[in-house]
């Protein structure tokens, strides 16, 4: 075997010399094919120049290839301390441009840490990646401080982040990666990929941050008239908005949204219009 760019052991050596057998809890799929890390790598664009924010460098494949496309700093964030001997390795083999913090993910605010727009890049642990996607995506202000999100998913979430209205995977977790951002899967990967393999199919998804919204509205209101309406998904919108306002039938009618749709055939710019309605109702 051809040895790696940057001069350090394989990664099932590394795995194999700091004993890092995978925990199921902690959501431990390692990718260990250098080829497809640099893959996922520059699916986030050319990184020269660029800090990078990863979370769960694990062994550190991911991190590697990061490293190896040429980031000029990657902050990564690792909740087992087993790995960090490994990662040290890869610091040190990369002149310190990779720094690591012990910890939850949850815990840690990027934008306290980063000092340039950064990018995000990671193998997400799945019990955690919707709930860290759904951080990212609702920040205190917009544009965000983070350049783009490149991230695997399970196949089913990353299908879900992508679709559209009409589509039985359309619903909240769309509309709120849609509505301020351009959401794409960038490939597919299969669960054979990974050691060990997970149950499911994974895909790597790249969402870009628009510089405002496609349509207004108020980032709350939209999440309460969204959340009604997929709350319910199979009831007309005059009964599932109950649930944002007793007076759904007449919110439909403000809006100009037809109150016998059912949220599945809601578009973006319809749910926009239903909060706005809201907002208005509210303030009037
Ligand atoms: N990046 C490595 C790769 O691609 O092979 C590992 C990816 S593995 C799917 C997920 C990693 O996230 C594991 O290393 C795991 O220990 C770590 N992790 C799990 N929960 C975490 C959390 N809450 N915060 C930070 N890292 C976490």
């Amino acid at each position: 075997m051809s040895g790696s760019p940057d001069g350090l052991p394989p990664l099932r050596e590394v795995i194999a010399t700091h004993g890092l057998a995978a925990k199921k809890s902690l959501g431990q799929n390692f990718l260990l094919d250098l080829n497809l890390t640099r893959r996922i790598a520059r699916a986030a664009g050319p990184l020269e120049g660029v800090e990078v924010f990863e979370v769960g460098p694990g062994p550190g494949g991911l991190t590697r290839a990061l490293l190896i496309e040429g980031a000029a700093r990657v902050v990564a964030v690792e909740r087992d301390a087993r790995c960090l001997p490994a990662l040290a390795e890869v610091s040190a083999a990369h002149g310190g441009r990779l720094e690591v913090i012990e910890g939850d993910a949850l815990q840690v605010q990027a934008a306290e840490i980063m000092t340039a727009p950064w990018r995000v890049v990671a193998n997400l642990p799945y019990y955690v990646g919707t709930e860290l996607l759904v951080r990212w995506l609702t920040p205190g202000s917009w544009p965000p401080g983070w350049e783009s999100l490149t991230l695997m998913f399970q196949k089913e979430v990353a299908e879900r982040i992508v679709a559209g209205p009409g589509s039985k995977t359309w619903g909240r977790l769309s509309v709120l990666a849609q509505w301020r951002c351009d959401a794409r899967i960038a490939f597919d990967l299969p669960a054979r990929a990974f050691t060990p393999p997970p149950k499911v199919d994974s895909a790597v998804v790249v969402l870009t941050p628009l510089p405002e919204p496609r349509f207004p509205a108020e980032p709350r209101l939209l999440d309460r008239v969204v959340g009604a309406a997929f709350g319910q998904r199979r009831k007309m919108l005059r009964q599932s908005l109950k649930t944002a306002t007793p007076a759904a039938a007449a919110l439909c009618e403000a809006a100009g949204v037809t109150e016998t749709l059912r949220a599945d055939d809601v578009s973006l710019e319809q749910f926009c219009a239903l909060a706005r309605a809201l907002g208005e109702a509210s303030a009037g």
